[in-house]
């Protein structure tokens, strides 16, 4: 489980750390070599975080070989508006020092220009500048627009997900594609009660697990991959540690049953940036 495999072979470690919000280079930098070091294997970021070179500066000082790590980073949407796809990966890849990502992601569905971005997506892949590509925030329709034309499948959704929104027809969507979801505000983002929900604090205990190991451990064992953020070497240790429990069905269908269709993010059928 610490790993999935994309559907083109390649090894995708199933927790991440997340860098959004986290502006300040300083801290960036920090963080990535704290995470590092206790052992996460996967990095998120986006051109639009901007913490690119941070991160890619705390890769290289961490001493941990580029080909061990998994790096993802993502397409803002006004390079999907000009087309400059090529270039915007180009840029991203000199911030992060490296010659390729691991992941690149078309980073929210932006009307009207998927058909045109993922063929210059697909040219990305074809280059080696990223060894697998995918999408974010696309909801089902948009993966079937997508799909119309695609000759490669996106490796990846990464969408909003966590317990009160639980997007399980996306989640079974991509699953029956070849997708493989990934969760971000796997932790409500810091703005949802779930952590001290009844229901996950029962479960935890139980098991002699935090709440936030239990809402991230539910995520791995329905097989999506979980992006939880923090700068705090504890909770980045607390977050990582989800590998040796198992959560029982019955523990499963208590917290399938807590979805209420909360969105918490922005709407990816209707946004304005
Ligand atoms: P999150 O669910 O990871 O929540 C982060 C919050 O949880 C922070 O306030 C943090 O202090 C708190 N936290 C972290 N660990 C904790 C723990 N063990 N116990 C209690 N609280 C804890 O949400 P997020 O930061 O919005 O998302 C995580 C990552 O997902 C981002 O860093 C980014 O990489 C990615 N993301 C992607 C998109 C997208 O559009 N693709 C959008 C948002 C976020």
């Amino acid at each position: 489980m610490k790993e999935f495999t994309l559907d083109n072979g390649i090894k995708i470690p199933s927790v991440v750390v997340g860098v959004f919000r986290v502006e300040d280079a300083k801290i960036a930098y920090d963080m990535i070599r704290t995470a590092l070091a206790v052992g996460y294997r996967h990095i998120d970021t986006a051109m639009i975080y901007g913490n690119e070179e941070a991160v890619g500066k705390a890769i290289k000082d961490s001493g941990v070989d580029r080909k061990d790590i998994f790096l993802t980073t993502k397409l803002w949407n006004d390079d999907q508006r000009s087309g400059k796809v090529n270039e915007a990966i180009e840029t991203s890849l000199s911030k992060l020092g490296t010659e390729y990502v691991d992941l690149y992601l078309v980073h929210w569905p932006v009307k009207g220009t998927y058909a045109d971005v993922w063929k210059k997506m697909e040219k990305v892949y074809e280059n080696g500048k990223a060894k697998a590509i995918g999408v974010s925030n696309y909801n089902i329709h948009h993966l079937d627009d997508l799909l119309e034309k695609a000759e490669v499948i996106p490796a990846v959704n990464q969408i909003e997900c966590y317990q009160y929104f639980s997007q399980e027809n996306i989640v079974k969507y991509c699953r029956d594609k070849g997708i493989c979801p990934e969760a971000w505000g796997p932790l409500g983002a810091g703005q949802s009660d779930i952590l001290s929900n009844q229901v996950i604090m029962e479960i935890a205990e139980k098991h002699s697990k935090t709440p936030a190991q239990v809402v991230l451990r539910w995520n791995l064992q329905r097989g999506v991959v979980v992006i939880p953020k923090s700068v705090h070497e504890n909770r980045l240790k607390e977050n990582l540690d989800i590998y040796n429990f198992r959560l029982e069905d019955d523990d499963m269908q208590r917290i399938c049953s807590l979805n209420k269709d909360l969105r918490l993010g922005a709407d990816p059928d209707n946004f304005n940036f």
